[in-house]
């Protein structure tokens, strides 16, 4: 495609995660597509203890494979095969073997970077799509047909003219204010802790969930014996876990988690992110969408924000083909588009926000709930089926007649 274009059938602001997918996803359309990235990519080669992993449920791998990239990502992830859910001072926990209900793995555990690079190297070869990066939106001025978009790119502005605008450019979206449409925000004042540990026995593809009363603690298989780690932490207490040296910060971590995996040996350095919801007001606007963290920022605890991403763009994708990318009927596919993905994302908006509620009570009658739910979903086998069928992430990716069949 050539750099002097001035108009594109679409303008994705954001190359994050979820723009790029979206990129990716319209390699077959017949539209030409500018995507725009505020920040110079640049691919992290990392040591193993500190790469940044993303769990992908079996919904995404659908949307990779459709986009026929899912073999390149494969090739990296290591897949969960088991979830042990338990909780700190409460004795015994719920353990759920995939393979005991036909369905494992129950996802992948995926280095960032890779999937990062992944869809560059695929973005860079379709012929529709150009990239401008470093490059940020500064404006969106709306005509009949569309946008005027205006871009920094490099100190220079340059104009481009559009018929969709999509915004995927994260929770503080610059898109969603300039369409004027507001969003819920609540901050849980909780930063998560992310890095990666070495532990004494292998992880054997088994994702620990662990709730403690600070929050939630998440142990999950990647490469060889290392483990990525998520640890929710109060706002007030985050530094003090940043500040530790490494053996002060494992001892710690060993207290709250126990010996399942043995000792844990070695961690790599650590990184901190405050927790919020955000949650905006409309999805739509004319002529606009926003998908992923520009649509709904959730808590990391059940592993779906980029999932959810993920399927607002195959939702996306498939109302833009079911109406051959006709810029005409853009208005009234985008409103069946905002009133088709509400049940999905009001779904995990529930169950994160849910969780981490349930989870922070330490008063008796919630921690004896706790309890109850802990050993019913160890005991009966249609609980663990629907706690399954929560982390597979299909029932909202198939089509309706579909849905039953995979929850
Ligand atoms: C600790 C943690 C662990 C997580 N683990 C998981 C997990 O295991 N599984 C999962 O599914 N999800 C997980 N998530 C959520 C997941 O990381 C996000 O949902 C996902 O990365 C969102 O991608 P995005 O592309 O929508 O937004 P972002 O990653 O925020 O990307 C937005 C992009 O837009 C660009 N941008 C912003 N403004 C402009 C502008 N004006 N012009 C141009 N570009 C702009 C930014 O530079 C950025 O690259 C986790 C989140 C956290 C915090």
């Amino acid at each position: 495609m050539t750099s002097s274009r001035s108009s594109f059938d679409i303008v994705i602001v954001g190359g994050g995660l979820v723009g790029m997918s979206l990129a990716v996803a319209l390699a077959k359309s017949p539209c030409s597509v500018l995507l725009l990235e505020q920040n110079q990519s640049a691919p992290l080669h990392a040591n193993v203890l500190d790469l940044r992993t993303t769990g992908l449920t079996r919904s995404s791998e659908q949307m990779f494979m459709q986009a026929g990239i899912w073999q390149k990502i494969v090739a990296a992830a290591s897949p969960i095969e088991r979830l042990d859910i338990s909780e700190q001072g409460n004795f015994g926990g719920a353990r759920i073997d995939a393979n005991q209900h036909g369905i494992s793995p129950i996802g992948y555990m995926v280095p960032n970077h890779h999937l990062i690079e992944t869809l560059s190297e695929q973005v860079a070869q379709l012929n529709n799509i150009k990239i401008l990066s470093p490059a940020s939106l500064d404006s969106a001025e709306a005509n009949s047909s569309g946008y005027e978009v205006k871009v920094n790119h490099n100190g220079e502005q340059l104009t481009f003219t559009t018929s969709l605008l999509v915004g995927s450019d994260g929770g503080n979206s610059k898109v969603r204010s300039m369409l004027g449409i507001g969003a819920e925000h609540k901050s849980y004042q909780q930063s998560a802790i992310i890095t990666n540990v070495r532990t004494q026995k292998p992880h054997k593809n088994v994702a620990y969930e662990r709730f403690t009363q600070h929050g939630p603690l998440a142990v999950l298989p990647i490469q060889d014996d290392y483990c990525a780690l998520i640890w929710t932490q109060s706002e007030d207490s985050v530094d003090g876990y940043l500040q530790m040296d490494d053996q002060q910060f494992l001892q710690s971590l060993q207290k709250a988690f126990g010996y399942r995996l043995g000792k844990f040996l070695e961690v790599g350095k650590r990184s901190a992110y405050p927790l919020a919801l955000t949650k905006s007001n409309a999805l739509v606007g004319a002529h606009a969408v926003l998908i992923g963290n520009a649509a709904q920022t959730v808590h990391p605890v059940a592993a779906q924000g980029f999932n959810l991403g993920l399927r607002d763009v195959h939702t996306l994708v498939q109302m833009l083909t079911n109406i051959d990318f006709n810029p005409a009927h853009f208005e009234s596919m985008l409103n069946e588009y905002q009133q088709k993905r509400a049940p999905d994302r009001d779904h995990v908006i529930k169950l994160t926000d849910g969780l981490t509620r349930v989870f922070a009570q330490q008063a008796w009658p919630a921690k004896m709930l706790r309890s109850i739910g802990v050993r019913m979903i160890s005991s009966l086998p249609t609980v663990q089926r629907g706690v399954l069928r929560r982390n597979l992430g299909l029932r909202y990716f198939m089509d309706h007649t579909k849905t039953e069949d995979h929850g």
